[in-house]
């Protein structure tokens, strides 16, 4: 591999993440505190353990997983942003909370920063779930009232990943689950997943699908230009891992299973007019396909997106469009992105009061269980 080529696109990455973590501390001074009106609850928040830190410091040196392996080794690095965002990430404690209290942030569900435990070996990624799981437990109960949390889970185990989904919410008392789109290059739609999905919906609680890399096989149109990672390439997996979801059938097989979205649906919302029509343009004329309603109508029933790191208003009234307001949550993507910004950017957005309720707490509210 050309170790240039690589390096440059890393360092476009980083540059991006630089500007965006300086435009976000300028912006903040140009935010106020959001007004009290609203019970704010952000829903892609991340945070990280010193075992998950502890492993990325193992993997990194022996392991080369492409631009995720490039992230996990920067927040351990010696940089100005590893030194602003690592401890930021480790933090589920005092200083977390007054930087909500500073923001008007009500409540965070909370999320192992991704790629989760994904890079990990089978025993290693169950284990560093299961006590990172337990270490946020801990945080709630500390912190009542603001912090709810979403287990993570190792999918290359599906089995031992039901027993920690069956603790983490009848034991621990979580909210959800997290799973970081791929691992090593499967996606949930596939068979050997199955009992995850089946779990889910049966201790009704959602998986949040997060972000990560593509996987190493499609990464190389993505390295030029620092497409690969936030700006573009991110989405691009992700939202293929919602696609697939939407088209394999899983929802005809588990019809109360809720999947949630980052990034206002990672582009999959835009392309419900196309994706439908195709669908149905390929059964009718070559008999493919085997859903038993359009694609969109899964996207109706069982996803739900939000708005994390997506702060545009004219994205934000299409989707409120398009998916319908039971259908959005409010999430920031701390500490990755600004928490007033995201704040400003729904207390500003021209649509329905009613909506912005439910956009900033109703729809956490029923979805993760949280009390009202
Ligand atoms: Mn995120």
């Amino acid at each position: 591999m050309n170790r240039r080529h690589v390096l440059g696109g890393l360092a476009g990455a980083l540059g991006a993440m630089a500007t965006l973590s300086a435009a976000g501390r300028t912006i903040e001074a140009g935010f106020p505190k959001p007004s009290s009106r609203y019970r704010r609850i952000a829903t892609e928040e991340a945070f990280a353990t010193p075992p998950q830190l502890d492993g990325f410091r193992d993997i990194g040196k022996f392991l080369a997983q492409g631009a995720d392996l490039s992230f996990t080794q920067i927040l351990l690095g010696d940089s100005d942003y590893a030194r602003d965002m690592t401890p930021r990430l480790l933090d589920i404690g005092a200083g977390r909370v007054a930087q909500m209290d500073a923001d008007g942030v009500d409540m965070q569900v909370l999320s192992l920063t991704s790629p989760g435990v994904q890079l990990f070996s089978p025993d290693t990624a169950v284990a560093i779930a299961r006590e990172s799981n337990d270490i946020l437990a801990d945080a709630i109960r500390k912190h009542p009232g603001r912090f709810a949390g979403l287990a993570a889970i190792a999918p290359h185990d599906a089995r031992r990943s039901v027993t920690e989904m069956d603790r983490a919410i009848n034991r621990l008392g979580l909210n959800g689950f997290i799973v970081n789109s791929h691992t090593n290059g499967e996606y949930l739609d596939e068979e050997k997943f199955w009992p995850i999905l089946e779990a889910a919906e049966a201790l009704d609680r959602p998986i949040y699908i997060h972000p990560r890399s593509l996987p190493e096989t499609s990464l190389a149109p993505f390295r030029p230009y620092g497409l690969a990672g936030a700006s573009w390439g991110y989405a691009v997996e992700t939202g293929t891992h919602g696609m697939r979801l939407l088209f394999s059938g899983v929802f005809d097989r588990f019809p109360n299973l809720k999947i949630i979205l980052g990034h206002m649906g990672e582009g999959i919302p835009y392309w419900v007019y196309r994706f439908d029509h195709m669908y149905a343009t390929a059964k009718r004329n070559w008999g493919t396909g085997s859903l038993k309603e359009a694609p969109s109508f899964y996207l109706k029933r069982n996803m739900l997106i939000t708005t994390s790191g997506m702060f545009s208003e004219p994205v934000l009234r299409y989707c409120l469009e398009v998916l319908g307001a039971d259908n959005i949550l409010w999430a920031a993507d701390y500490p990755y992105q600004d928490n007033r910004e995201a704040a400003a950017f729904l207390d500003a957005a021209r649509i329905p009061e009613a909506d912005k309720v439910k956009i900033y707490s109703g729809n956490a509210e029923r979805v993760f269980h949280i009390k009202t």
